[in-house]
């Protein structure tokens, strides 16, 4: 047989030019020049969008082919993850990028009540009249300062209590490039309700300036002098719960991590996105060395060979005192335990061999990476979380496997509340008699409870759990704002349900709300007065629901759309609502579409003159519709 040699270059297709969007010099030598020598694993991929949206104030379609060349992502890849979340201004060949300066009026439960419409309203009457189109004014959801409403935020400052003057005069232009397109003032953050000094038992001030932290109790734990079983058990003993809403016991979660071999990883769910909810930014604000003394308990507990701290965006002063805090931690180590490496100079960094000071092999301890959010609400959900550290969009896993076993790229995972580790270490130096010593109505332990709405003194106030709404707004509210009459309140924000004046002397504690069919959740207590509607308030976290859905199921993304049509009725359809409800409860993968009928639910049951009046609420398109495409 006559066989003919055919070149191998002449099977291949012969091509003028290569598939999809080329890569302009220009949009290469943007992103090399922002990128640096930073990793360029997918796992960076939201923090390398967000350098391009802080430089430029939209990511284009050249920086995203660029960024997915540097990244060996594909454009798409990139396209799609860049496009879920709030924060990145995507802009398409042959739209216009948006205006030079943002402002973000914040339009949930507790600035609507405080005239949040009103005060957008003003701010695109006031900078609608601009001609360089240079500012643009949009609604946003819950940016975690319900105790100052309404809020509003110029770029990465948020402004408290605002008006249109003091939003006008935080906006004062400056050049492109470092620090981003406006210079904007330093926030000065001021809560307003420091936990009570007795209950400090980290000695301030610590790590201040040049000072390193002195982490006490982490000490002994990593010296030997407390063993990991005697934490778990003092933890167990003093009934902590997770504080970020699931409730789930710390100390059984800590065997369970442990109970699942490999390189297993820490994940600090700061991404406190639940409407209402602000006690993480406290703590993180006014203590943040325990909580630093926590993160490293933790990981040493569950021997975690990395730690990631993720923090919602929203949080722009606390993420540079954190980055700033980090440093300080990370040399403490340092100096402390000389002989330990940082676990990624280690020859193999996944070979579990973590922070214990033990004997043997060289002690290490972890790798801590500060991670930025994006402003999507479903990332706060901790599978969805996970994908975000990943580099994916925040869509929440199927399970099982759960997070224990299969986390963070496949590993063992423990997941954290930042309010849950801030009390380990005072649990640890106090003992769990005095935290169990706390509580009201049979319950155990301390809550902070994130107070917001129609009361004199908002803000987070440490309280033992159990105790009633009336108690706390009597107690620690100096009660209810003048001329405001108690009609109702929210006890775990936008997912916990919405309750009458007359539940008002129910324990507020897990398991307390469910026979009522509420929750507490992360406890972020809305309270309102004859001044407000429970359907208006029902509407606007079924809308604020309806945005925040990743889509990836159908009952939560069909749902929560259907509803909100429903509830912008005149007259509510109880019968089909109540329909959709259940639905909406039975078959959505995750936590948000499971809860988000828990407040149209609530109204119904518990407010029916409102619907037998059936007054109708002003009809809205969808509220952050800027966002619509995902
Ligand atoms: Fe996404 Fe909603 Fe389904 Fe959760 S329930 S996975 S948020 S669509």
């Amino acid at each position: 047989m006559d066989i003919q040699t055919i070149p191998v270059s002449s099977l291949r297709k012969s091509r003028s030019s290569l598939k999809g969007r080329q890569v302009t010099t220009q949009a290469r030598a943007d992103i090399s020049t922002l990128l640096g020598d930073a990793p360029l694993t997918r796992t960076m991929l939201i923090e390398h969008l967000h350098k391009i949206q802080d430089a430029f104030g939209h990511i284009s379609a050249a920086h995203v082919a660029a960024l997915a060349e540097a990244m060996r992502l594909s454009q798409v890849e990139v396209y799609e993850v860049a496009t879920f979340y709030h924060h990145f201004d995507v802009v398409r060949d042959g739209e216009a990028p948006p205006a030079k300066t943002t402002i973000r009026v914040c339009d949930s439960v507790a600035c609507m009540m405080a005239g949040a419409e009103k005060l957008k309203n003003s701010l695109q009457s006031t900078f609608g009249a601009d001609s360089a189109g240079s500012v643009r004014v949009i609604s946003a959801p819950c940016v975690g300062a319900c105790d100052h409403a309404p809020v509003a935020v110029v770029g990465q400052t948020q402004v408290k209590s605002a008006t249109v003057e003091k939003v006008s005069a935080e906006i004062s232009p400056s050049p492109r490039g470092e620090g981003g397109f406006f210079s904007q003032k330093v926030d000065v953050l001021d809560v307003d309700t420091p936990s009570p000094p007795h209950l400090r038992t980290s000695p301030p001030p610590r790590g201040e300036g040049d000072a390193l932290p002195e982490f006490p109790m982490f000490q002994n734990c990593a010296e030997g002098t407390l063993r990991v079983e005697n934490v778990i058990a003092t933890l167990s003993d003093a009934n902590l719960r997770g504080l970020g809403g699931a409730g789930f016991p710390a100390g059984k979660k800590w065997q369970i991590v442990r109970g699942f071999a490999g390189a297993r990883v820490l994940v600090v769910n700061a991404d406190e996105g639940e409407p209402g909810t602000f006690k993480d930014r406290h703590y993180l604000e006014t203590n943040p060395w325990q909580f630093w003394e926590g993160v490293l308990i933790a990981a040493w507990a569950v021997e975690a060979h990395d730690v990631y701290v993720y923090l919602r965006d929203e949080y722009h002063d606390l993420r540079r005192a954190m980055t700033a805090q980090l440093e300080l931690v990370n040399t403490y180590l340092r100096r402390r335990f000389p002989s330990a490496l940082p676990n990624g100079e280690r020859e193999n960094p996944l070979t579990p061999n973590p922070l214990p000071m033990g004997e043997g092999e060289t002690p290490v301890f972890p790798n801590i990476e500060l991670r930025r959010g994006a402003g999507a609400y479903i990332c706060g959900e901790e599978s969805a979380l996970i994908e975000s550290i990943e580099g994916k969009r925040g869509l929440p896993r199927l399970r099982p496997p759960y997070i224990a076993e299969r986390g963070v790229f496949g590993r063992p995972t423990l997941a954290h509340n930042v309010e849950t580790l801030y009390w380990i270490p005072e649990i640890l130096a106090k003992g769990a008699v005095w935290w169990a010593s706390h509580g009201r109505n049979d319950r155990v332990g301390l809550r902070s409870f994130s107070v917001s709405g129609r009361v004199k003194n908002p803000g987070v106030k440490l309280a033992p759990a159990g105790i009633s709404l009336n108690e706390l707004i009597g107690e620690f509210c100096g009660g209810m704002a003048d001329g405001h009459t108690l009609y109702g309140y929210l006890p775990g924000g936008a997912s916990g349900g919405i309750l009458p004046a007359s539940l008002a002397d129910v324990p507020l504690d897990f398991d307390t709300l469910q026979p009522h069919g509420a929750f507490i959740g992360s406890a972020a207590i809305v309270v309102f007065s004859q001044a407000d509607k429970a359907r208006d308030i029902a509407l606007n976290l079924m809308q604020f629901f309806a945005d925040e859905s990743c889509g990836q199921c159908t009952p939560c993304r069909a749902g929560t759309e259907k509803a909100v049509t429903l509830m912008q009725r005149d007259t509510w359809d109880e019968k089909t609502l109540t329909e959709l409800s259940q639905t909406m409860m039975d078959a959505s993968i995750c936590g948000l579409g499971q809860a988000a009928p828990n407040p149209v639910l609530t109204a119904m049951k518990y407010f029916p003159q409102e619907f037998a009046a059936q007054s109708a609420p002003k009809v809205q398109s969808s509220k952050h519709g800027e966002k619509s495409e995902k």
